[in-house]
């Protein structure tokens, strides 16, 4: 999953994208409001922490124009401490939920998840694709009855794809959803993911989870039938 984080203060800023790191999310961080009200605009993210005092454009003018053009990321907003009346005009503009500074990290995660949980009941905490598991909140996958070792990136390329299971994804989809703004269209960076994870989750004598439809893009296929999509040993994984 995706997050943005808009906030001045650097170190603030480093602090809150290291810890979601550390929990398997992409982070993007960006240190004025106008650059970040473009970022959010033009990419799809999970959800976005969102300064109130900010240089450009402060935190309610980014939430506003966000909401302005039709855009239901959830928001946590951060404020300064004790003010009411920036958490009333949060909430008033569309924010979903909002932290004084200076706060604990484990609380801006387990709000930031409750606000993605709200945003999208339908999700559960574990998904499958035959007898692959994925766990959203440990961030771990598991298959034959043992735990997978991913990266943070190749969590999210299969999170991703487990999300949308059954239907064809293409790369653009995955460009906007996994990786960052500056991604190189041209590069064959998603491929090289697609591989790795393959290597990880499936395995000779296994039916193909992960396709590739040529030209078009990946599936996460569950129905299989007994005698398509087995991997031989000489197969491409
Ligand atoms: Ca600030």
């Amino acid at each position: 999953m995706k997050i943005l984080v808009i906030e001045d203060e650097k170190k603030m800023a480093l602090f809150i994208k290291r810890g979601l790191e550390e929990e398997r999310y992409i982070v993007e961080t960006a240190f004025d409001g106008q650059t970040g009200l473009e970022i959010a605009l033009h990419n799809q993210f999970d959800a976005i922490v969102l300064d109130v005092m900010l240089p450009k454009r402060d935190g309610f003018a980014v939430l506003s124009a966000l909401r302005g053009a039709g855009n239901a990321t959830p928001v946590l907003m951060l404020t300064a401490r004790g003010n009411t009346d920036d958490r009333v005009s949060g909430l008033d503009l569309g924010a979903d939920d909002y932290m004084a500074k200076p706060f604990h990290f484990e609380e801006l995660a387990a709000r930031l998840r409750s606000i993605m949980r709200r945003s999208s009941p339908e999700k559960s905490t574990k998904m499958q694709c035959m007898d692959l598991i994925l766990d959203t909140v440990a961030h771990v996958a598991n298959r034959w009855g043992k735990e997978i070792e991913l990266t943070t990136k190749e969590y999210a390329l299969l999170e991703y794809l487990m999300r949308n299971k059954n239907r064809i994804i293409s790369r653009s989809m995955i460009t906007q959803h996994v990786w960052k703004h500056n991604f190189d269209p041209e590069s064959n960076i998603i491929d090289v993911y697609i591989k790795r994870v393959r290597s990880k989750i499936e395995r000779p004598g296994s039916p193909r989870i992960l396709q590739s439809i040529r030209g078009v893009g990946y599936r996460m296929k569950e129905v299989i039938s007994p005698d398509e999509d087995i991997i031989d040993d000489d197969d491409d994984i």
